[in-house]
């Protein structure tokens, strides 16, 4: 018996990074770090951020980004090198928007996926770090009120219709394996922050099926039959905001949204934390000028 808890022990002493891991995220999910900003561990101002990461994040709502998708362009230092006349600049449309129109209204996000963004999300879906729910969520709160304001100067929404946030289901095996619904933990977040109710109206029903080279149209009809919608719950005539984390292709969001304005919604928004970034400027030209040469090269996107 001695024998077998030494054995034991030594066990242990062999994954000292392993236990040093689960005792940071034990610490951290009991007491989230106060001084650190959530993003880098730096020296943190009051809101949980370093001036530095505040200098990203605010640098990012005046980078060119696809009107409707909202997707970026490319980074700022790169967007002059594109040539486009001052009225593009204003409201410049992706190649994709205009090859197939959204169902969505309008798509918006904090940021790109990439850098303090694209690491925070990873940590808070699959490092364990579920308190960063809260910076994660705040940042999506200004998105969705950029919407709404957008909403209104762009679309005929209303004062007060917009009935709530629905978030992107995950299947029930996913959230098994995971324990949450990220894009539920960051909606229930903004919720608290503007006092929209929390509107769980998609369930899934299927898994996701592969999605690799297929053109955005052609990725939305793999997934008709993916999402469910409680019929009885739907909010007939109004508008929603449909909270997710990330926008990858848009075609999951897409989807989500046809699913709800069938189910006789008015208009749906989406708003994302981050989004992708578009690197070719093939996807700017008009698809009615667009020869196959443009036409494949937006494919390599
Ligand atoms: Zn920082
Ligand atoms: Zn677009």
């Amino acid at each position: 018996m001695p024998f077998k808890l030494q054995k034991k022990q030594v066990i242990k002493i062999n994954c000292p990074e392993l236990l040093h891991d689960l005792w940071e995220n034990f610490l951290n999910l009991v007491f989230p770090p106060r001084n650190a900003c959530f993003f880098c561990n730096d020296p943190a101002d009051f809101n949980g951020i370093c001036p530095g990461c505040q200098k990203k994040l605010n640098s990012y709502p005046g980078r060119l980004r696809c009107f409707r998708c909202g997707r970026y362009f490319l980074s700022a230092g790169e967007q002059n090198s594109l040539g486009l006349s001052e009225n593009e600049k204003k409201s410049p449309t992706c190649f994709e928007c205009r090859r197939a129109e959204p169902s969505y209204a309008f798509a918006r996000a904090a940021g790109p996926y990439e850098g303090i963004l694209m690491r925070a999300i990873w940590k808070f879906k699959y490092g364990g770090k579920t308190y960063l729910n809260k910076p994660l969520g705040g940042l999506l709160t200004e998105v969705v009120k950029s919407l709404i304001e957008l909403g209104h100067s762009e679309t005929n929404l209303k004062n007060g219709e917009i009935a709530g946030l629905v978030p992107v289901p995950l299947a029930k095996k996913r959230l098994r394996k995971r324990g949450f619904n990220q894009s539920e933990m960051l909606a229930r977040i903004v919720s608290q922050n503007l006092g929209l109710p929390l509107l769980p109206l998609l369930n899934k029903i299927k898994e996701t099926p592969a999605q690799t080279g297929l053109f955005r149209e052609q990725r939305q009809s793999n997934l008709a039959g993916v999402f469910g919608v409680s019929q009885s719950k739907i909010p007939i005539g109004k508008s929603v905001i449909l909270i997710d984390d990330v926008f990858t292709t848009g075609s999951t969001v897409s989807e989500c949204s046809l699913v709800l304005l069938d189910a006789g919604l008015k208009s749906v928004f989406v708003a994302t934390v981050t989004t992708s970034t578009i690197r070719k400027k093939a996807d700017l030209t008009d698809p009615l000028a667009t020869n196959t040469s443009n036409f494949s090269k937006t494919l390599t996107i």
